[in-house]
């Protein structure tokens, strides 16, 4: 059960309760743990002795020849034998790297060390369903490739979901949008406006299409794209907007669609942040012509790579489908009707995918929970704004807790780095990379919100033991970014409103 390459036998980290300090004092320095743990006759455990618990006793009149008795806590931290790995590595922190693991009857058997700083990582998939059960089942059907009883079942289960009647399951979010794009005709000569905030997928998928994206600014509240810089941005080429409902929140959807109405353009949806999320009491997805997901590790539900295009359209669906075998007719096996691709998702994706939908609310709700926490505990540091999540019409869910901050923002990332806390600044400004400058239209906004925003780890296990971790680090950062300026008395607040204001300045 011991970690590391310094494995040694238990009976070193022993020391027995009728020793002295200078006893423990010999053990301690002899294994190099730091520690001692301290039985009675019978192997028994009484305690848990630092080097710091005898440093602090000599210097407070204690003598070499002291009994230990006296030192010794109430309360100490162990294990016991039955115990699993994550349950004794919760129990490790900053301070304590070893545990001595005890039997039913209290014996010391072995011990646990862990001191690698731990790391929380952004985002972690949640498995615990029946993922592992339906991946088992469709491995041994031997049904492993892109046919078998998964795929479908997950398609009309996800469908169903953004309350749409078709759902075409795809091998990642990537080829959903350009299968979308495809499916819709659009091509060479055509433009498609896109958010200039958002993942680069979004854009790429408009070029593998030979498209010409049209990069337009996002609204300093919703962070999504700005319907009126979108109206800005229409000429007579523009076939379709990419709306991407960035990080959970929905875009603001009605001025959208009744512009591409208007314009005759196609709406798509890249929902790969936003699984659930919902416009004026609909699911993202079902919303404009197709909505596109992904299931990537990190997004709100995951098959390790996948993805999924959703419509309310049968032609559209007949030719996503079409595009994503190859191009063959559906009518005559390996007659080619259209130059396609293969971008089949496989069983074993479709069979993990469809475990997840069983949990999807569950999920979701751990989510929202993990992000209020984020909002109390965090709230009373100034300079920190969470993503707005009572806009109108709009119910955002959580993917990853995203706020802008007001100061040293990759200063910080770096801190939370070191801390073991694995944080992400926001996606750059698209328009800011030379490949995609060409392409802008306006981004103003999109430049302010990309430098100041910070995503943190998300996921079931972000308890307020990582909070507070989280929460001492800005803090220090926050005033030690102020520090240094002699006008700034303290930490530096600034409200919500201010910060707002200086997006749209
Ligand atoms: C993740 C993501 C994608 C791409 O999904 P993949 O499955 O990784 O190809 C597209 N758009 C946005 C906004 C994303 O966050």
């Amino acid at each position: 059960m011991s970690l590391g390459p310094n494995m040694m036998r238990i009976d070193t980290l022993l020391c027995p309760d009728t020793g002295t300090i200078l006893d423990v004092m010999q053990v301690i320095n002899a294994n190099q743990k730091g520690c001692a743990f301290v039985v009675d006759a019978d192997r028994r455990l009484c305690g848990v002795l630092t080097d710091g618990d005898i440093r602090r006793r000599l210097l407070t009149g204690g003598q070499l020849r002291d009994g230990i008795g006296s030192l010794l806590k109430r309360e100490f931290v162990f294990a016991y034998e039955h115990e699993s790995y994550e349950q004794m590595l919760s129990r490790i922190n900053d301070k304590i790297t070893i545990l001595p693991i005890v039997n039913d009857r209290m014996q010391v058997t072995d011990y646990f060390e862990c001191r690698a700083k731990l790391t929380v990582p952004v985002a972690l998939p949640d498995l615990r369903g029946n993922e592992f059960k339906y991946l088992t089942d469709a491995f041994l059907s031997t049904w492993i490739s892109s046919r078998g009883c998964y795929i479908e079942q997950f398609e009309q289960s996800f469908a169903s979901y953004c309350g749409c009647q078709y759902g075409i399951a795809v091998s990642n979010g990537t080829c959903a949008l350009h299968l979308a794009l495809l499916a819709l005709g659009i091509g060479p000569g055509d433009e498609v406006i896109v958010p200039d905030l958002t993942f680069a997928a979004s854009a790429n998928a408009v070029l593998h299409a030979g498209a010409r994206p049209v990069l337009v600014d996002v609204e300093p509240d919703s962070w999504c794209i700005d319907p009126a810089e979108m109206e800005k941005a229409i000429s007579p080429r523009t076939r379709a907007v990419i709306v991407v409902h960035l990080l959970g929140q929905p875009a603001n959807m009605d001025p959208i669609l009744s512009l591409a109405a208007r314009h005759q353009l196609y709406v798509v949806e890249d929902c790969a942040e936003a699984h659930g999320a919902e416009y004026a009491g609909k699911k993202v997805g079902g919303l404009g012509d197709v909505g596109c997901f992904s299931f990537y590790a990190n997004k709100v539900i995951t098959c390790g790579e996948g993805g999924m295009c959703v419509t309310h359209n049968a032609t559209i669906a007949d030719k996503i489908r079409m595009y994503r075998d190859h191009g063959m007719s559906p009518r005559k096996k390996y007659w080619h009707e259209v130059v396609g691709y293969n971008y089949r998702m496989t069983n074993l994706q479709a069979a993990i995918g469809l475990a997840q939908m069983e949990r999807i609310d569950d999920i979701l709700e751990d989510r929202h929970r993990v992000e209020s926490a984020y909002r109390r505990r965090l709230f009373p540091l100034g300079g920190l704004v969470f993503q707005p999540n009572r806009l109108a019409n709009r119910k955002k869910i959580t993917w990853l807790v995203s706020c802008l901050l007001d100061g040293d923002r990759d200063g910080m990332v770096e801190r939370l780095r070191q801390e073991g806390i694995d944080c992400r600044p926001f996606f750059y400004s698209l328009g800011q990379m030379p490949i995609y400058a060409p392409y802008v239209f306006s981004n103003a906004v999109s430049r302010k919100l990309s430098v100041r925003g910070i995503m943190f780890p998300t996921s079931r296990h972000c308890d307020q033991s990582i909070l507070d971790r989280i929460f001492r680090v800005l803090l220090t950062s926050i005033s030690a970014s102020s520090a240094g300026d002699a006008d700034l008395p303290e930490v530096q607040r600034i409200s919500e409103k201010g910060i707002l204001e200086s997006m749209r300045s």
